[in-house]
């Protein structure tokens, strides 16, 4: 099969296509044709050195696949050959305590997903879910990583409800554009953070009541303050993290959830527990994404009631391409590859 193989860590152009045999399908195993990969932020950490955990070099990275299940082991149950699937980002044991009281994204001995940069990949029955075939592959291949961290976010855990006001930074990210989306159709009203003054009409017509854009300064809190009577937000889900730190908590109302989800830069903040108390704050950590959330978010888009954003397909072979793109920041939605070349529409 031709895959795009990870030889070393280093720049974009290090991929080397390469013909390799097709992974063997363990008995808890199911052997997926890989249709579409979506090129996340893991796999340009895991590209160019900095995401080091489980890395064994060579390999074949990609954990957001959609395909079609061409075999399955002697132990696989929920899934047949022909099915439709998506991948979450790890798999999970479904035996450990965490597993078994619903917290499978926190399972002891969870493994990362890969191998979307091949044709065929062997996944653990856990890490696939069957969505609906009316999805296109394009769309399919992302909602996992994405609209399903996005669900846990919003829906699971910081639990917005109908008439509340959420803020959403890094909102035209991967996640960031799912959470926007997801928060409107919960009933809330959508305050979505940007830098980018070009994102205005694309985030209001993902469904954001608001836009703010962060001043030159970094400051934004007045901002939402204003459109908020001086109260605040009830819930910030941030994905951007320490850089909008300090503006989203003082975007926070009284009694407020803050959602972590993402941390770009990692930098250290200080904090001074009183804030957290005067403010009767809840800080809460959002982690990856399990097999209901991102079930759920394929009934929603097989529904048109949530929308993946595709920016460009790429052929498997310009894959170089595909992550310069994301890098760089250029994307405006998914930069998917694509290994059926009757699909590759995508502009460099
Ligand atoms: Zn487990």
């Amino acid at each position: 099969m031709k895959a795009a193989v990870l030889p070393h860590t280093g720049p974009p152009d290090v991929f080397q296509i390469s013909d390799v045999p097709v992974p063997e399908c363990g008995p808890g195993d199911v052997l997926v044709e890989v249709m579409a990969s979506g090129v996340s932020s893991r796999d340009i950490a895991e590209r160019n050195g900095t995401y080091r955990r489980d890395v064994v070099l060579p390999l074949i990275i990609g954990l957001e696949i959609a395909g079609v299940v061409r075999a399955t082991g002697d132990q696989v149950t929920s899934l047949a050959i022909g099915d439709h699937i998506a991948t979450k980002a790890f798999s999970s044991c479904g035996t450990c305590r965490y597993c078994r009281t619903g917290r499978e994204t926190t399972c002891l001995t969870r493994q990362p997903v890969r191998g979307g940069y091949g044709q065929f990949t062997a996944l653990p029955e856990d890490a696939c879910v069957k969505i609906p075939k009316s999805i296109p592959f394009e769309a399919a291949c992302s909602l996992g990583p994405a609209a399903g961290v996005a669900m846990n976010a919003v829906r699971d855990t910081a639990r917005v409800v109908m008439g509340e006001t959420v803020l959403v930074s890094g909102a035209s990210s991967g996640v960031g554009l799912f959470s926007v989306q997801l928060a409107a159709l919960a009933g809330a009203r959508v305050i979505a953070l940007s830098r980018d003054p070009t994102k205005v009409d694309f985030l209001r017509d993902l469904g954001a009541h608001e836009i703010v854009l962060i001043g030159k300064d970094g400051k934004f809190a007045q901002q939402v303050l204003a459109h908020t009577d001086g109260e605040g937000v009830d819930v910030v889900i941030d994905n951007v993290g320490s850089a909008v730190f300090w503006e989203c908590f003082q975007s926070l109302a009284l009694h407020g959830r803050y959602g972590v989800v993402g941390e770009v830069v990692g930098k250290r903040i200080q904090v001074n527990l009183a804030r957290i108390f005067f403010k009767r704050a809840q800080l809460l950590g959002v982690g990856s994404v399990s097999r209901v959330q991102l079930a759920d978010v394929a009934a929603l888009c097989a529904e048109g009631k949530l929308h993946a954003r595709i920016d460009s397909v790429l052929p498997l072979e310009q894959v170089a391409q595909a992550h310069r793109r994301v890098e760089m920041g250029l994307a405006s939605g998914r930069v998917i590859l694509s290994h059926n070349s009757e699909l590759d529409l995508g502009k460099a």
